[in-house]
């Protein structure tokens, strides 16, 4: 039987944290702020929004949304990003993406200030976490990862981690999170060869593919830490999630486990509080 790493004792650890520096931050008469900007309202977006506003409750933050409607044109829209970007009272932007196809999203995502692109939605602060810059925030799911593997005392250093997925928003950030702290990093992807054996070898492994219980038995070994990033419609469970790790099949094998849900998902929320703080203290030194 594999340890359950479950995310609540994460996000409350660090909501505890969190409430004592806005106090910190109030003392100084500074209110940390996020500025959530939303086009349309896709129901994902409004789950996840509802999280990030009442974990801004309870850490103590504030913050605002902005809405636009789904038809909203390049220019107008290009207009309202500047204006949230140059508002001095926010000082974390989260964007919901994917934009509507008709918006140009490079262009978009260029308009929100670095110092304020607490879920890394900017090349300027991809670079940053590339380059190791502490000054930047990766997105918030990769650092979820990360400190679900630090509150669960779990090495890095030297030990073997494969990544599966490569996406700009979780693969290749959390890859860069564990190499800075001394990760041996393999990242696989959908051409990777013998996907399984590579998976096998990890000591760590993080599965970020988006397909359902792909990960079976033979991808992983007995010892293994396994983090799930997954969050897919269970095909057998209809109207419930899954992991991208099947659980059943691994669990008896491994040595840890993160669930879906009340895994990693529940850090993120929590995480882009974290990185709005921050980014508060850096912008008011
Ligand atoms: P993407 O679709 O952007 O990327 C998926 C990656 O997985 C790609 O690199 C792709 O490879 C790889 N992949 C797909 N199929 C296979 C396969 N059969 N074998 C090997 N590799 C494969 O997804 P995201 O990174 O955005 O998200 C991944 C998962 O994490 C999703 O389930 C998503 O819902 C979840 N997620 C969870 C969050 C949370 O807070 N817990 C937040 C964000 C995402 P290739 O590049 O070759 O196409």
């Amino acid at each position: 039987m594999a340890e359950i790493l479950k995310g609540k004792p994460v996000a409350d650890a660090m909501k505890a944290e969190l409430t004592k520096k806005v106090e910190a931050l109030k003392a100084r008469d500074i209110m940390p702020k996020l500025g959530i900007i939303r086009v349309g309202a896709r129901p994902d977006d409004l789950f996840y929004e509802g999280g990030a506003k009442k974990t801004c409750d309870v850490v103590g933050m504030t913050y605002e949304v902005f809405e636009y409607p789904e038809d909203i044109n390049q220019a107008d829209f290009e207009k309202a990003v500047t204006e949230v970007g140059a508002n001095d009272s926010i000082h974390g932007i989260l964007m919901f993406a994917p934009l509507p196809k008709h918006l140009d999203d490079r262009k978009i995502r260029a308009l929100i200030p670095v110092e304020k692109d607490v879920d890394c939605m900017t090349l300027g602060g991809a670079a940053k976490v590339f380059a190791d810059d502490l000054s930047g925030f990766p997105p918030c799911t990769p650092t979820a990862c990360m400190d679900m593997l630090h509150f669960y005392d779990i090495p890095i250093k030297g030990k073997r981690c494969v990544v599966l997925g490569r996406s700009l928003v979780v693969g290749k950030p959390v890859a860069m999170l564990l190499l800075r702290e001394h990760g041996t990093v393999t990242l696989c992807h959908s051409r990777t060869e013998n996907l399984n054996q590579v998976c096998q070898e990890a000591d760590i492994l993080i599965a970020a593919v988006g397909r359902a219980k792909m990960v079976k038995a033979d991808f992983v070994k007995a010892g293994q830490i396994v983090i799930d990033v997954g969050i897919n419609e269970d095909p057998d469970r209809p109207g419930k999630y899954c992991g991208d790790v099947d659980f059943a099949e691994c669990e008896p094998v491994v040595g840890k486990i993160t669930p879906v849900p009340a895994g990693v998902g529940s850090v993120t929320t929590a995480v882009l509080c974290k990185q709005t703080i921050i980014a508060c203290e850096q912008l008011n030194p």
